[in-house]
């Protein structure tokens, strides 16, 4: 697998990190996936908008312009894996000489970037549907920054694989915030609610596409506060992210979503990103 790694295109397996690289150290630094189907990358200027106010808002200078990091997806993107696959980009604090809390004098930031295959959830399962499992969401107050600390969402993710589920949904003083990774949609009598994006859910690039197709199809969605017993009530819910796209859920915590098959507005905005990601999974 070829990375880019500080300026240099190298064998990912050749990169060396420093052991006092502050993403190494204290999680210093965020991160970016985008898709890339057959080799064309999915919304990368969204994603290069929120890489820059992920850097903006811990402080982190990358070294390269907007350009350059666009010609670094891109590079990594016209290699990567066909049909399907994702390229993952981290900026840390970089690599002081000395390990200490507060933000070094001088540290160039380290960015790495690399390309994995992307198998996309088949048109079977989908058919199928998924389940979800909750638990309390335990992480801090700015998942709004896509930052790289982080525990809580492996916790999460563990228990979902663990329960045999796709995700784990996230709740909060009685609310819904987001999956481990991925956006959360519930539907009741035809109108669809998504918590609204502040600083206690990251704003997901297909969050924004699912809410995009929804208002062209004329489906009516609020993005408010979401109660967890408007979860549990919903005729629908569906999660979004870069790599599920838009995924229906069909159990609950061991109980059935609605009539326990994916829904019609789910349909009707699959199809309409299958358009846009151009076509839809394998089966
Ligand atoms: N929420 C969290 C916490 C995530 O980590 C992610 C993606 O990894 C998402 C939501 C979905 O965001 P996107 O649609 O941009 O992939």
């Amino acid at each position: 697998t070829l990375a880019y790694w500080n300026g240099s295109l190298l064998p990912l397996d050749e990169v060396s990190v420093s052991p006092l690289d502050r993403g190494f150290l204290f999680a210093d630094g965020v991160y970016e996936v985008v898709a890339v189907y057959d080799g064309r990358i999915f919304e990368l200027d969204a994603h290069l908008d929120r890489l820059a106010r992920s850097l903006d808002a811990i402080r982190i200078a990358p070294g390269l312009d907007r350009a350059a990091l666009a010609a670094v997806f891109e590079r990594l993107a016209a290699e990567a894996p066909r049909p399907a696959a994702t390229v993952y980009i981290q900026v840390t604090r970089g690599a002081p000489a000395q390990r200490s809390h507060a933000f070094p004098a001088s540290a160039q930031a380290s960015i790495l970037a690399f390309a994995s295959p992307l198998k996309r959830l088949g048109r079977d399962q989908q058919q199928a549907g998924f389940a979800l499992v909750s638990a309390p969401d335990i992480r801090w107050l700015r998942c709004d920054i896509k930052s790289i600390a982080l525990l809580p969402s492996v916790l999460a993710a563990q228990h979902a694989a663990e329960a045999g589920a796709l995700e784990t949904v996230m709740l909060r003083d009685g609310l819904v915030t987001e999956c481990a990774a991925s956006n959360v949609f519930v539907v009741k009598g035809g109108r669809v609610a998504t918590p609204a994006a502040d600083h206690r859910i990251l704003d997901g690039i297909n969050r924004r596409i699912a809410i995009r197709l929804a208002a062209e199809a004329g489906i009516p969605l609020e993005q408010r506060d979401v109660a967890e017993a408007e979860l549990r009530a919903a005729d629908e819910i569906w999660i979004t992210s870069t790599t599920k796209e838009l995924a229906p859920i069909v159990r609950l915590d061991g109980a059935a979503v609605g009539d326990g098959r994916p829904g019609p507005v789910w349909r009707r905005l699959r199809d309409a990103f299958d358009h846009l990601a151009g076509g839809p999974a394998e089966l």
